[in-house]
């Protein structure tokens, strides 16, 4: 489904966005993988390669907050495969403080990640798109983008402006055949969830129409079809895959 097309995707040394990286390979895209800490980066490389040697993938750990890394990173990759097509906006931090605990410094951090590096994405990415004639952004929301969360402010906060930053950039860049859209995931089975003790778990689930959580590859699938030429006109929505947590 992706064949020649050359993919970015942040956050991708683990959990959802590891699952996209390894979907977007499967499905013929050459990708780069953007995270945190270039040590992550390599132990997912060789993770992918032990995989399938012939998949064309490269790694970076550019500091996604900082314009001039994305921007620099942004290029390295567009000169290493030649062109730039999709960009998944995956890297993300989430936080569950009451408003009485929150250290203001968290709640910039949450921000700095959350929305100021999907900005940065799209700004690096957007001239390169246009010039090439289109180009696919998609970024990592959440459930809770739509009613919320009880505690950890930062999070849903960051999450509602993921949403306007999608929709009005669908807008904005329409012109250009630049298509923008969000991935909205419930509860999904990371490395961060597998952790949590069963009842916990069994709690978290209960209230979730479907009775489970969702798995990174029912995520990943979605940015498959985001991604696609069979999403070719379909831009400005933030897809929800939660077993209808919040419907
Ligand atoms: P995860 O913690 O398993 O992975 C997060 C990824 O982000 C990792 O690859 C990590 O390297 C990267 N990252 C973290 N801090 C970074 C930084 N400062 N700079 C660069 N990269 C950084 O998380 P996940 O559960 O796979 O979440 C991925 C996305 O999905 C996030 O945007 C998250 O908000 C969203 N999401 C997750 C769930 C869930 O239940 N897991 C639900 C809704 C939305």
């Amino acid at each position: 489904m992706l064949h020649g097309k050359v993919a970015i995707v942040t956050g991708g040394t683990r959990g959802i966005g590891f699952s996209v990286v390894e979907t977007f390979l499967k499905n013929g895209a050459s990708v780069a993988l953007f995270g945190s800490r270039q040590e992550t980066v390599n132990k997912a490389l060789e993770k992918i390669k032990a995989e399938n040697p012939e998949w064309n993938v490269m790694g970076l750990s550019p500091d996604l907050a900082d314009y001039e890394a994305v921007e620099a990173a942004v290029n390295q990759v567009k000169e290493h495969f030649g062109r730039l097509d999709i960009l998944v906006n995956n890297a993300g931090i989430s936080a569950r403080e009451s408003l009485y605990e929150y250290d203001p410094k968290a709640f910039q951090r949450i921000m700095d990640l959350n929305v100021n590096a999907v900005f940065n994405g799209c700004r690096a990415v957007a001239p390169i798109m246009k010039a090439q004639g289109g180009g696919v952004i998609l970024n990592t929301s959440s459930m809770v983008s739509l009613y919320g969360q009880p505690s950890g402010v930062g999070y849903p906060t960051s999450k509602f402006a993921v949403n306007g930053l999608t929709k009005s950039l669908a807008r904005e860049l329409g012109h250009d055949n630049i298509r923008v859209n969000a991935v909205a995931p419930g509860v999904t089975r990371t490395d961060m969830v597998a952790a949590l003790p069963e009842e916990m778990v069994k709690r978290i689930c209960a209230p979730i129409p479907m009775g489970r959580m969702g798995e990174p590859q029912e995520v990943a699938n979605a940015f498959l079809f985001l991604a696609s030429d069979l999403a070719s006109y379909v831009t400005g929505e933030v897809l929800s895959v939660d077993g209808a947590a919040q419907a």
